[in-house]
């Protein structure tokens, strides 16, 4: 399946959703979210049409996965769970439990985060 443009993201993207920035540069826009499962949780996605991690590894530019690397730092650092530690999250596709399909990185921290999964 293509990538929806019509997506939420997508949508925040163009400026036609609100959103509740952290960080932004030419490659990355990265925002609170809106049901926050942690005290701080927030979702840094590219700026680029990429569906999900698969899409953005096998057509994204160098410069523009750096940058999306880069700024998960720099939103742990705003958000002052750097040192303390925190948690990063992507879903992908149906059996990884992903429902906006634009690629994002959940950053979750602001005290622990609990186990990785349940077993
Ligand atoms: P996922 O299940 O990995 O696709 O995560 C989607 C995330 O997007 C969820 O944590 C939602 O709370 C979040 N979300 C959905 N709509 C918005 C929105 N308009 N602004 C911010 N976060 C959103």
């Amino acid at each position: 399946m293509s990538y929806d443009p019509n997506n939420v993201f997508a949508r925040i993207l163009r400026g036609e959703i609100p959103n509740n920035t952290v960080y932004e540069d030419d490659h990355v826009l990265a925002f609170h979210d809106i049901s926050p499962a942690r005290p701080v949780h927030v979702l840094v996605i590219p700026k680029g049409p990429y569906k999900s991690l698969t899409e953005m590894a096998q057509h994204g530019k160098d410069e523009e996965i750096a940058a999306l690397f880069r700024a998960i730092e720099k939103v742990a650092t705003l958000t002052r769970v750097r040192d303390s530690g925190y948690r990063v999250i992507t879903n992908i596709g149906e059996d990884g439990g992903q429902e906006v399909p634009h690629l994002h990185f959940h950053v979750l921290g602001g005290g622990p985060v609990g186990p990785m999964l349940k077993r």
